[in-house]
């Protein structure tokens, strides 16, 4: 086995390095959790709306209940004076009995208008619910998909560390002038190209053929002795 074998092993540790970035970079799972949080904040910008429609009707129901309840104090302290025997005369009482009589229809009336606004709260309301309940739903599920987009990349570092240790291993063996080599060509090319197994008389990175005087010249050298291939540059292993 040549010298050079180790450079083979190298470019495929580097390949899978690669390969594992790539997948904590293209977990199917953040498009689904992409999904997720734009069905999210979908619902809550249909919360907000929903929001602002039942303030409105919420706010007015409270001020009619409000004003009931000060009408009702105040029927209350007219009926107490006028059966409190606190009366001075007949007409006195005609008039608070008056007094009393539009105060309690001025309430009937605002008693009408809370029904009616509690009838245009209800769809609301129920709409509000629903958007709560789907949000809670939405919200786990986000939480889920995090979870394992987590468990995912953390699984992957796991592979990562192992593969590292290893290409540590293999550039010991290597040797550093070998490893420096192999880091500039790796530069230069790119991942799967910096390497190349000489195959007959072509190079395995480009698939060209070498040339009959190019491959004599190679072949001389020391096994260990690492050498381009003509055409593409790739280190070739013999
Ligand atoms: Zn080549």
């Amino acid at each position: 086995m040549s010298g050079l074998e180790v450079l083979v092993e190298l470019q495929e540790l580097d390949t899978r390095l690669s390969q594992l970035d790539h997948k904590s970079k293209t977990l199917p799972e953040f498009d689904r959790l992409a999904e997720l949080e734009a069905g999210d904040k979908e619902l809550q910008s249909s919360f907000a709306e929903i929001e602002v429609g039942l303030s409105v009707l919420r706010n007015n129901q409270n001020e009619r209940e409000i004003e009931i309840q000060q009408l009702e104090d105040k029927i209350a302290k007219a009926t107490s004076s006028l059966y409190g025997g606190d009366m001075t005369s007949p007409k006195e009482a005609a008039l608070l009995q008056s007094e009393i009589d539009s105060i309690a229809g001025r309430q009937s009336l605002l008693e009408d208008q809370v029904i009616d606004l509690m009838e245009q709260i209800e769809p609301y309301a129920t709409e509000e619910e629903r958007i709560e309940t789907a949000r809670r739903v939405c919200q786990n599920a986000i939480k889920e998909s995090q979870e394992r987009i987590s468990a995912a990349l953390s699984e992957i570092a796991v592979e990562r560390s192992s593969v590292e240790q290893e290409k540590q291993d293999v550039e010991q063996r290597a040797g550093n002038e070998l490893v420096v080599v192999y880091e500039n060509n790796r530069k230069r090319m790119g991942d799967h190209t910096a390497v190349g197994r000489l195959v007959g008389t072509s190079c395995g990175a480009c698939f060209l053929e070498i040339a009959a005087v190019e491959i004599d010249r190679i072949r001389r050298l020391p096994s260990d002795q690492p050498s381009e291939c003509p055409e593409c540059g790739a280190l070739l292993v013999r």
